[in-house]
């Protein structure tokens, strides 16, 4: 049985001071949540947010990471400073990195493998554009973010990944794929996983739905099969919005 996992990505938003404000609120909110829960401010964040969580029942999420261990790279943040502010979980290839910072699947890969070797776990998203979709491509391109984030990673270091499907399309915009859609691109995700490396793996794979996820929406997507939890944006910045989905009753 794949343990529930639901996930807030604060983007861009919140200082330190807010961002502290908001997860003391949450602290106390998801004290008796069963789920497994992560928040994840801005990098400049991290540091009064990781004071907070810690101890709790909360996980340190980061939202991006260098794809390199250390050295003279301006503006970018090493896997080593993540450890060492107490982040459990990166967020990779996210559509906003892939899109609007051209991340390839290649450097995402690079990413994945460097947080996984140092212990970091890893929520590794991907998901169509509208255009793929409307050409017919959406499970070939889910299939291949799939394949290429997760080259080279072993089976006994896939038990710290989440894979997170986002249609480009649902992120912030208020559309939602159906449940039955979403579903659907979630099971192509596990045949993929069962495909690299075995049944067992894919039956154990946490599959989060994101793109739009709200209180209203969130019942009906996590009652499928195949999605295991979520990943929410703006929802999660958010108590009285992002308590109800964390608390949904599977
Ligand atoms: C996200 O940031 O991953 C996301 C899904 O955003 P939103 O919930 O706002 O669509």
């Amino acid at each position: 049985m794949r343990k529930t996992f639901i996930a807030g990505n604060w983007k861009m938003y919140k200082t330190p001071a807010e961002a502290r404000a908001l997860a003391e609120e949450l602290k106390s909110a998801l004290k008796g949540c069963k789920h497994k829960v992560l928040i994840a401010p801005s990098f400049t964040a991290l540091d009064a947010v990781s004071s907070v969580v810690k101890g709790s029942n909360i996980l340190l999420g980061a939202q991006n990471m260098s794809n390199v261990e250390e050295g003279a790279h301006t503006g970018e943040t090493s896997v080593l400073m993540l450890k060492a502010i107490g982040v459990d979980v990166v967020i990779l290839g996210h559509s906003e990195r892939r899109h609007v910072y051209g991340e390839t699947n290649e450097v995402i890969n690079q990413k994945v493998k460097l947080a996984l070797s140092h212990g970091l776990e890893v929520i590794l998203c991907i998901g169509e554009t509208l255009e793929e979709r409307e050409a017919g491509r959406a499970e070939e391109v889910v299939k291949k973010q799939t394949e290429a984030g997760l080259k080279g990673v072993s089976e006994d270091q896939l038990k710290d990944v989440t894979i997170a499907y986002e249609p480009v399309w649902a992120i912030g915009t208020g559309k939602t794929a159906t449940p039955e859609d979403a579903d659907q691109i979630h099971q192509v995700t596990r045949d993929t996983v069962k495909n690299i490396y075995s049944a067992d793996a894919a039956e154990a794979m946490v599959i989060q739905y994101g793109g739009s996820v709200k209180p209203e929406n969130a019942a009906q997507l996590m009652s499928m099969d195949n999605i295991d939890g979520a990943l929410v944006g703006g929802a999660s910045l958010k108590v009285d919005l992002f308590l109800p989905i964390a608390e949904y009753d599977k």
